[in-house]
């Protein structure tokens, strides 16, 4: 296939038959990639769309590229998507995504392949070694139990050359034990791109996790676990073809005013949110850093450089949540602020290592020692545990924690299949009423940003599988209130800061800024319906799809540009600028969007297959029932709102819940702008049809689950 931006085939892998062959790219390119080409294929595929649990044996589980991976977009190249039905959601574990960085998806499409759909159950635990076009099943009784780390390492031995016998080169052609007989087809001096499972994983847990090299991790969804129960323990893959662009000139005329205009650096800060800062993230979450030596490390094509390498050798690689999910109990037990890092980033390793989600901790680990606390967990008690509990905040602690909650042993026995469903069964269901228990949506924990302050974020969120982890306007939140709480100037006034936003919001909300008015009085609106609607579009496609990165687009505003406008949809290098110069289509920022909105609504027909009604779409008891006082980050939440006289204000959202009867007639709302059943929230045939989706009709209508016409 000659389709730029594309490698022409995507791989299926049926375990059980143990066969690998291929599928053309063309029959779903109208998807565009990533998630859109993957939730397709699972349409197409999985036998069994009722199924409520990954870890059945019907679910299909996609690991998908974009046509932007392998080239030079920035933030875009090296991102991958990964589909299926979830592990560990409450009440159903619904088809869901997650994604992860790293150099995993530019090396597949080097290799030859734009995703791999991964179907069946393995008699034995295998792993894949693909070399370019050849796939091999290979026993992986060796790797079983081993960790993340460790396995890598050894599928690096395994398909190079062994250390120190010759040169570091991998061999292409080592493809079978009979090595007289394997075609030479040459060396390569890069390391496979391993993708895999750990301990978590093996043992089906829910906080299981996909792990590529040291700490690129496909998180929420418990995908570790969907591997585990295939008997898969990783793929590897090494590629040495290239990707075709349509207009080469163009991208790196896009990429350069990015670099030159767009970008902020260690020299030209952009004073907004940490997440964008290139390497300045991991001085504020880890004050001081543990030495001067080291250097900030990017996903492939990157030019953000998010992580960082450090030359103590831990917390390589490691972002956001697994910096910080032990963090603020190592300060209780730590001499000193060096202690303190060393401990923090020593946990970080431990999670990559196990493949174990830490995001369950940012809000789940507040609730276990709630309940040592409180008496009820702990040697001896109503919740039995043997984990030293009394040294929470050392290494030893964090390290028995994992392993626990990795292997079931222990309180990770009941937890295996999700913290919700722990907390019923041990009988703990009014933490989900007062907030002991912060899971606000289908099982997920909250992601700091809190559904009854932050609403595009909590509203997307139980519209949609999992904690939406888009943060598309959560910046604002972040850069204001972290100006207040550091005293510094606000330089961007809550009026400016929305029309900013407004400007790009095309084509549901363009030039409207009350969308982003989340005041008391404007929390159940149609503005703010429309404000989910095109975040969930716009990151269906441009985020999930194209795979753009989550930490750098869409790009809003801007202060290294003199009128403060970001590149979100610029002519100069707007997210269609990449697209069409890698593809050589002509996509408008709003075709996107459109297309975008047919992934969103072919997701929302698994749900309704899987068993979505409308009646089912609520938060936890918490959010409606308890008061919003205390936040993870900052004491206040802090966003622009309009003030009685209209005027807008960066306005305190602590201290509100949400109206239980107000949220039913938002989401009434949410679902006639969709065209969406307003009583069951099932998609109408006519909605469907108008998206050249009459197929997704069809199936609904023989599974007598299609929405009703309405006036
Ligand atoms: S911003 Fe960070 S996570 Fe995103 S692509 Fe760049 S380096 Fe990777």
């Amino acid at each position: 296939m000659s389709i730029c931006g594309y490698a022409g085939k995507i791989l299926r892998l049926d375990l059980a038959t143990k066969a690998a062959t291929a599928i053309p790219t063309e029959k779903y390119r109208r998807w565009g990639g990533g998630h859109g080409m993957g939730a397709a294929l699972f349409w197409d595929l999985c036998k069994d769309k009722t199924i409520t649990d990954g870890r059945h044996q019907a679910n299909v589980c996609c690991v998908m590229t974009s046509p932007l991976n392998g080239t030079i977009v920035p933030s875009a190249g090296g991102r991958c998507e990964v589909v299926g039905v979830g592990v560990g959601m409450y009440p159903i574990s619904w088809f869901t995504r997650s994604g992860f960085g790293g150099r995993f998806s530019t090396m597949l499409k080097h290799a030859g392949w734009d995703g791999i759909v991964i179907e069946g159950k393995a008699e034995k635990p295998v792993w894949i070694d693909i070399r370019n076009d050849r796939v091999i099943f290979r026993d992986a009784s060796g790797l079983w139990g081993k960790d993340t780390w460790t396995t890598q390492k050894e599928i690096w031995q395994m398909v190079g050359v062994p250390r120190g016998t010759k040169t570091a080169w991998q061999e292409l052609a080592r493809l079978d034990k009979d090595k007289k007989s394997a075609k030479d087809e040459g060396r390569f001096t890069q390391k496979p791109a391993v993708l895999t499972i750990g301990p978590a994983g093996e043992n089906q847990t829910a906080h299981a996790c996909l792990i590529h090299d040291a700490g690129n991790g496909a998180g929420q969804g418990g995908f570790g676990a969907v591997w585990g129960s295939k008997n898969l323990k990783a793929i590897s893959v090494l590629g040495t073809g290239s990707i075709r662009v349509a207009d080469a000139k163009s991208l790196i005329r896009a990429r350069m005013v990015t670099k030159e205009k767009y970008v902020a650096s260690s020299e030209r800060p952009d004073f907004r949110a940490w997440t964008r800062l290139g390497t300045l993230p991991k001085p504020i979450i880890q004050v001081p850093p543990p030495t001067k030596d080291r250097r900030p490390q990017s996903c492939q094509g990157c030019i953000n450089g998010c992580r960082t390498r450090y030359n103590v050798g831990y917390g390589n690689e490691s972002a956001c949540q697994e910096t910080a999910w032990y963090g603020p109990y190592a300060r209780k037990v730590a001499k000193n602020a060096a202690e303190n890092t060393e401990i923090n980033l020593k946990a970080a390793d431990i999670v990559q290592q196990y493949g174990f989600n830490s995001f369950v901790f940012q809000t789940g680990l507040h609730w276990l020692e709630h309940l040592y606390e409180e008496g009820v967990l702990g040697p001896g008690r109503k919740i039995p545990s043997e984990l030293p509990w009394k040294e929470i905040g050392t290494l030893n602690f964090a390290e028995k924690l994992v392993h626990a909650l990795s292997t079931k042993t222990d309180i990770g026995k009941d937890m295996a299949d999700g913290w919700v469903q722990a907390a019923i069964r041990w009988g703990r269901e009014k933490d989900l009423e007062t907030g002991a228990l912060q899971f606000s949506y289908w099982g997920w924990p909250e992601h700091g940003y809190d559904p009854r302050a932050e609403l595009e974020w909590g509203y997307g969120s139980i519209m949609g599988d999992r904690d939406t982890n888009t943060h598309c306007f959560n910046q604002i939140f972040t850069s204001v209130s972290a100006a207040f709480a550091f005293a510094m100037p606000i330089r961007i006034e809550a009026e400016e800061m929305v029309n900013l936003h407004a400007r790009k919001l095309s084509p549901y909300a363009k030039g409207r800024p009350e969308v982003l008015d989340f005041s008391d009085g404007n929390m159940y609106s149609e503005a703010v319906a429309q404000l989910v609607r095109w975040q969930q579009h716009y990151c269906r496609f441009w985020k999930q799809s194209a795979l753009f990165c989550d930490l750098k687009w869409p790009d809003f505003y801007n202060t290294n540009t003199p009128d403060l406008q970001g590149a979100t949809a610029s002519p100069d290098a707007g997210e269609q600028v990449f697209w069409n110069a890698v593809t050589g289509d002509k996509l408008s920022f709003e075709d996107g969007i459109e297309l975008g909105r047919r992934i969103w609504n072919l997701d929302n027909a698994i749900w309704v297959l899987q068993g979505r009604h409308r009646d089912m779409v609520h938060f936890a008891p918490y959010v409606y029932q308890t008061k919003f006082e205390k936040g993870e980050l900052f004491p206040f939440y802090m966003w622009p709102c309009r003030d009685e006289k209209g005027e807008w204000k960066y306005t305190d959202l602590m201290g509100r819940a949400l109206d239980k009867g107000k949220f039913e007639e938002w989401k009434t709302t949410f679902y006639r702008l969709e065209g969406w059943n307003r009583k069951t929230g099932w998609p109408k045939r006519s909605t469907l049809e108008k998206m050249d989706m009459t197929f997704v009709a069809d199936a609904l209508q023989a599974a007598k689950r299609l929405g009703e016409e309405e006036a």
